[in-house]
């Protein structure tokens, strides 16, 4: 069933464990996440991410998850990932999400802080819950394999600050963390994280949660993250998958080798990948 995110990060943060969030796009990878976090009893965030959106993809993403939502009896937060500006922010509430971030993250404190807030006052009457990003996840852009942007880490100060002026639900953070692929290992601070759980009402998200070393995930799911976001390693791992399956198929004796079997390897490599993060995030079992 469709959910708001308040309750189930609340429990997150209480028990220690983080809910994962994956980006996606079309059938093949809603159905792959749905139906293997329905199996391990796993809440999810389905995001949907603005680089990833067309002119029918608002309607045809929301429709779709709307109509099999209540086929599932997990919680799905239906999310909006790292909307710049308040039009995706009011369509996205308009098609039903019940979740949206805003990411002022390139913006001085004091405008963040304004966007953040007016976000707030525009989910308010949906009830939807709202992320926000204070300091700066760096790293890649996801369409494009240049122009990598340098992190800004989340000061604790500000934090306090942030979250009572602005009113949102959960913030994500950067603490050494990027997005798209790693070009070497990142080194999470977890000290610095320890400092801003402490400081923070709210829930804190770890963006560019592909990549990263198992055993940090770990230290900072224990430390205070709550929700985990992934997308790379899901790209990854169907583009892996993608190739295999041309090698395959180009064996095959008719030119029409049949969708359901290769969508299916596909959905089920998302599957894979979503059962591991799951895993990772301590998430399975808690429906
Ligand atoms: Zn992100």
């Amino acid at each position: 069933m469709l959910c708001v995110s308040n309750e189930l990060l609340k429990d997150a943060r209480e028990k220690h464990y983080a809910i994962p969030g994956f980006n996606c796009i079309a059938d093949v990878m809603i159905r792959g996440i749905l139906d293997r976090v329905e199996k391990l009893r796993s809440p999810v965030f389905l995001m949907l991410f603005p680089a990833d959106i067309d002119e029918n993809t608002w309607w045809y993403f929301s429709s779709m998850v709307h109509a099999i939502a209540d086929h599932y009896t997990i919680p799905i937060v239906l999310h909006l990932d790292h909307a710049t500006n308040h039009d995706d922010i009011r369509i996205a509430l308009d098609h039903g999400f019940t979740s949206v971030m805003y990411d002022g993250s390139s913006l001085p404190f004091d405008e963040n802080v304004e966007m953040a807030r007016k976000t707030v006052e525009l989910a308010k009457p949906y009830g939807a819950s709202v992320e926000a990003e204070l300091g700066r996840v760096g790293g890649y852009g996801m369409e494009t394999a240049g122009n990598a942007v340098s992190n800004i880490l989340t000061q604790p100060d500000e934090i306090v600050k942030y979250v009572e002026r602005t009113g949102v639900d959960s913030l994500a953070v950067s603490i050494g963390n990027a997005h798209g692929i790693y070009p070497q290992l990142p080194q999470l601070d977890i000290p610095l994280l320890k400092e801003l759980n402490a400081a923070s009402k709210v829930p804190l998200v770890l963006h560019g949660g592909s990549g990263t070393p198992d055993d940090q995930v770990r230290a900072a799911i224990e430390t205070g993250i709550c929700k985990f976001n992934v997308y790379t390693d899901n790209r990854v791992a169907m583009w892996n998958c993608f190739k295999t399956l041309a090698d395959e198929f180009d064996q095959f004796e008719r030119g029409d080798p049949p969708p359901a079997v290769y969508l299916g390897r596909l959905q089920e490599t998302v599957g894979d990948v979503v059962e591991a993060k799951a895993t990772l995030a301590g998430s399975i079992g808690r429906v």
